[in-house]
């Protein structure tokens, strides 16, 4: 096996907060173990024009409270052909680069997958979305921040729709998964949510209107995820104006907002875990895995499983935010 003396680090596709504390992490762990680190600006983008400089432990300092990520992220077209991959693969080896740590959502990680497949090169996939949605890992890098961003706007909505007595419908980040509108409903004790694993099973909305809109209660808050599967929000909104009109009814899109501020002490502490262990897992010879958490405990998790597996949303959640939303 061919030693690995030196690692790029990349952060990928959507932003999430913590990602500065995993490129910290990632970087001194790195450092810690003898490695030579370079950061590799604007994700894959960054290695086909070459955006590529040597980092030392002072250029991770004072980030791991920044929300976004030092490195920029970046979607890059060229990565998706051959073509594009040959260039970043030159401007890899040109830089003396072992192996990458790519921190990123389900896109990134199987950009990662391809890549080690063409080149043989050495990829390491760390969980970076604000969705959750990678399969093998409980949680990712900047769920928790995301989810309490959540919490705490519909809180400052439930101000409003109460003095009101309104229907809000407020739309949350989440990218065919329902898990940011489910539990951002149960900790902020909205009514219900909508979220795309249900919207082939049953009408979410004539659920929610039948098991409990306005039975006790003088303002109701429903969590839609957006996606093309629900809808989203307006689309709800919509269908209570002509099918209940006897309902004041608005919309809130909280939007990009839930992509910035500063990570949640659970974030950091995953993303300094995981980082740690990303630098472990390749002294150890792994290839072409993610690392994520099971139980609190670190495990990997091969690419194939991770991209290829919808991951499940935990069905007594619905439950919970049922039985509490009289
Ligand atoms: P995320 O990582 O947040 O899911 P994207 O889906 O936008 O974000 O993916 C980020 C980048 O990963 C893309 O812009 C592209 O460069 C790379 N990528 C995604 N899918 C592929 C693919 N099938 N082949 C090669 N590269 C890919």
């Amino acid at each position: 096996m061919e030693e690995i003396k030196c690692i790029g680090i990349l952060t990928s596709g959507g932003d999430a907060p913590g990602m500065n504390a995993a490129i910290r992490a990632v970087t001194r762990a790195a450092i810690f173990n003898g490695l030579k680190v370079k950061g590799i600006y604007r994700g894959y983008k960054g290695l086909y024009t070459n955006e590529i400089e040597d980092f030392k432990t002072e250029n991770v300092s004072n980030i791991i409270q920044r929300g976004g990520t030092i490195l920029k992220t970046a979607r890059c077209k060229e990565f998706m052909t051959p073509e594009g991959r040959k260039v970043a693969y030159d401007n890899m080896v040109k830089a003396g680069i072992d192996a990458l740590i790519i921190i990123g959502g389900d896109g990134s990680l199987t950009g990662a997958r391809i890549f080690a497949q063409e080149y043989g090169v050495t990829c390491i996939g760390l969980p970076g979305t604000i969705d959750n949605d990678l399969y093998g890992t409980d949680t990712t890098i900047g769920y928790d921040t995301a989810l309490n961003t959540i919490m705490e706007c519909v809180d400052k909505i439930r101000d409003t729709a109460t003095s009101h007595e309104r229907l809000f419908f407020v739309e949350v980040m989440g990218r065919d998964a329902g898990f940011l509108a489910l539990n951002g409903a149960i900790a902020s004790g909205a009514e219900a949510a909508i979220i795309p694993e249900f919207s082939t099973e049953f009408d979410q909305l004539e659920d929610f209107i039948k098991n409990g809109f306005r039975k006790s209660k003088n303002s109701s808050i429903v969590l839609v995820a957006e996606s093309e599967l629900t809808g989203g929000a307006m689309h709800y909104a919509e269908r209570v104006k002509n099918e209940y009109p006897q309902y004041d009814v608005r919309v809130t899109i909280l939007g990009h907002l839930q992509r910035g501020g500063s990570p949640t002490a659970n974030d950091r502490i995953l993303a300094s875990r995981l980082g740690v262990a990303s630098i472990e897992a390749l002294m150890e010879g792994q290839r072409n895995v993610m690392v994520g958490v099971q139980n609190d405990k670190v495990v990997y998790v091969p690419f194939s499983k991770a991209i290829k597996n919808d991951k499940p949303i935990d069905r007594d959640l619905v439950g919970v935010l049922r039985e509490l939303s009289i």
